[in-house]
């Protein structure tokens, strides 16, 4: 039998990078001895049990086949909130955090409670991380996939957020039933064109593709979206939009034939204009 090794050794001797083993090493810790992540510095002189180590290994061939780290954990943080995620759902981005800054901006000020629709929620991040921080708003979020609202669902469930949420089945606008118009709507849909190569890299290749691309140029659910905004809009009233970085100038074209007005283009933390926002008429 191999000489078992402390902490320290196990992520020395890793394939991963330092960071990932770490991530990876804090997870079991938690879950098989109840430590903290500063267990890893502070306890790194301990040896794992024999059913965590074998786990250990077994994390770090999935992750080293390709597996993203948010579906092996099975989580992953966004915004204020924590979330379940798997393989169902796309894994919430940290650019996605400006659609949700955005929208809880609008409803600051309003200064009354706002109805906002989340089209696509996926596994329900930016209509949970509105509800969690804005607790008189009122959402609905929809998504196509069934599998995908069993995750949001639990995961408002998690958030003990089920009061404010409401969750419907259909694509886009078609998931409504006579809920009327909204003070915010936001969407992070699928926005990336079938031929691009980044789908067939990293996390992607392990996301739903559905989620990911429209199968066409990455811009029909967006114009989707856009061009039948004003019907589900309260007169005044804000979209905002995720989309690829080189697509903003066609989704302000799109925003415009819309008759969108007050139309903004926002940056993201790599500087990429990733948002565009746009106005019904008062
Ligand atoms: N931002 C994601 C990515 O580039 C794509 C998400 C989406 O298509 N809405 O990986």
């Amino acid at each position: 039998m191999r000489a078992s090794q402390p902490l320290r050794e196990l992520i020395s001797n890793c394939s991963l990078p330092t960071n990932e083993a770490r991530i990876l090493l804090a997870h079991l810790l938690e879950k098989h001895y109840q430590l903290p992540r500063s267990a890893l510095l502070s306890r790194d002189d301990m040896n794992l049990n024999e059913q965590a180590l074998q786990e250990w290994q077994s994390l770090v061939s999935r992750r080293a086949s390709g597996e993203p780290v948010a579906y092996i954990l099975g989580k992953k943080g966004f915004h204020d909130i924590e979330l379940q995620v798997g393989p169902g759902v796309l894994i919430p981005r940290p650019e996605t955090e400006l659609l949700v800054d955005i929208a809880l901006s609008e409803i600051t000020k309003l200064n009354k409670p706002a109805t906002v629709l989340d089209l696509g929620t996926g596994s329900g991040a930016i209509a949970l991380a509105i509800a969690s921080a804005a607790p008189l708003a009122s959402v609905i979020a929809t998504d196509q996939s069934a599998e995908a609202l069993v995750i949001a669902q639990q995961n408002a469930k998690a958030l003990n957020l089920t009061k404010q949420l409401k969750f419907l089945q259909g694509n886009w606008y078609g998931a409504l039933v006579q809920q009327g118009q909204f003070d915010v709507i936001v969407s992070n849909p699928p926005y990336i064109a079938n031929q691009d190569p980044h789908l067939t890299q990293g996390d992607l290749r392990f996301e739903p593709s559905s989620a990911l691309t429209d199968y066409g140029s990455g811009l029909s659910c967006l114009q989707a979206i856009l061009l039948e905004a004003h019907k589900f809009l309260k007169p005044g009233g804000l979209i905002a939009v995720e989309h690829g970085f080189d697509q903003s100038e066609s989704v302000v074209d799109l925003m415009k034939i819309a008759d969108l007005i007050d139309v903004q283009v926002h940056l993201d933390l790599a500087g990429h204009s990733r948002v565009a926002s746009g106005r019904k008429q008062l």
